[in-house]
């Protein structure tokens, strides 16, 4: 699990906010700080059964969130080995949807004429796929 940084969870101050992508921190915990509050206003939905979640809760899920995020968008060659071939197939497919209407010379998981590592490559002047590493040499 990647630890993630959450500013004044430590000392105990004052507890991180809930929402994933916020780095702030909340007055009471488990309930969205007041940024939030006003970012999201109605989008917030308040479960009256549930219950606030618990400040190493709150990191776990955090880090959980950013592990995903990590994932989906990391090049396939990073993925860890034991991601089972459905997944990896699954975000092949989403890396070229995305991949597509951006840059058609741009694609993840090739293996560059250099350094024959599998990377996320550009198609070189010669129409040969080149990693950004390699690319940067070059010039
Ligand atoms: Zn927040
Ligand atoms: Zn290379």
């Amino acid at each position: 699990m990647t630890a993630v940084a959450v500013p004044y969870a430590e000392d105990g101050l004052f507890p991180p906010c809930p929402i994933a992508g916020c780095q702030g921190i909340t007055e009471t915990e488990g309930q969205p700080c007041a940024g939030c509050r006003e970012l999201f206003g109605d989008y917030l939905t308040h479960d009256p059964a549930g219950r606030p979640m618990t400040t190493p809760e709150v990191i776990a899920h955090k880090a959980a969130t950013l592990d995903a995020y990590r994932t989906m968008t990391a090049p396939l060659s990073d993925l860890p080995p034991e991601l089972p071939p459905e997944t990896r197939t699954a975000l092949d497919e989403l890396h070229a949807r995305f991949d597509a209407p951006r840059d058609k010379t741009r694609k993840a998981n090739q293996r560059c004429w250099c350094c024959e590592e599998r990377h996320t490559c550009t198609r070189n002047a010669r129409g040969l796929w080149e990693c950004d590493t390699c690319r940067t040499v070059e010039q």
